[in-house]
């Protein structure tokens, strides 16, 4: 069923405690936490606990959430004292996902350029 937590997926296993992550912010509908791989001193990823494979079919399924994930970035980058960060939905194999859960990435601390690469 739509939303469901899925038994492959590797965020849906961070969400029930079954892989440790390093979480930073916590709310009834969204996890925040440090991306293993960080590509700037913060990258945080905010994703809903309901799994949907990307930001799209979040925002069509669950708007609320969706707009949850969004403010939940904001909070983030407050939290890191950042004043220029970047919020990314990496969208498809061909823009870099790798996890088909979705996930903003938080990015900051650093120049970001633009356009990205
Ligand atoms: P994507 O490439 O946009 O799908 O982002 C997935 C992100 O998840 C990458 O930046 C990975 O470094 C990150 N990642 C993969 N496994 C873990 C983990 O176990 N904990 C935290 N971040 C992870």
């Amino acid at each position: 069923m739509a939303g469901e937590p899925q038994d492959d997926c590797l965020f849906c296993k961070i969400v029930a405690g079954q892989i440790p992550a390093t979480v930073v912010r916590e709310t009834e509908t969204t996890l925040a936490f440090r991306d293993i791989n960080p590509q700037a001193p913060t990258h945080v990823l905010v994703i809903p606990r309901v799994h949907y494979p990307d930001i799209a079919s979040l925002g069509t399924a669950e708007p609320a959430v969706a707009a949850d994930v969004l403010r939940e970035s904001g909070e983030v980058a407050a939290e890191e004292k950042l004043e220029s960060y970047r919020v990314v939905f990496n969208t498809g194999s061909g823009a870099g996902q790798t996890v088909w859960h979705a996930h903003a990435h938080v990015l900051g601390g650093r120049g970001l350029e633009w356009p990205p690469g």
